[in-house]
């Protein structure tokens, strides 16, 4: 089996937060603020006030705030938190109900 296939196979195995937790790690020193996110297709605007005009919902994976909370978390921890950052308006995702954006890098309280 090839390096590659060993890296899919292992990125396949983890949990949301796991992934989130190495993909930060993985691009902390690139320029840029990098972010990974998950889409899903609503064209009615199920859930939302308005309908995206595109359709598709995107929500950016964000991890928690480190000022609002002390020790680990479960790596298996849902994504169940929803969020809107009020600085980039970026709609967010986490584990955690105080979260870091990460495309700004502001604190972000979902519900
Ligand atoms: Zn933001």
């Amino acid at each position: 089996m090839s390096d590659r296939q060993t890296v899919i196979d292992y990125l396949k195995g983890l949990g949301e937060m796991e992934l989130l937790e190495l993909f930060h790690a993985a691009m902390k020193d690139r320029p840029g603020n990098w972010f990974i996110g998950v889409g899903n297709h609503n064209q009615e605007g199920e859930g939302r006030i308005a309908a995206s005009p595109t359709g598709w919902d995107v929500k950016l994976l964000a991890p928690h705030d480190p000022a609002d909370y002390d020790g680990p978390w479960e790596a298996s921890a849902p994504f169940v938190r929803e969020a809107s950052c009020l600085t980039c308006q970026a709609d967010l995702i986490s584990y955690a109900k105080h979260m870091k954006c990460p495309v700004c890098g502001s604190s972000a309280y979902g519900h």
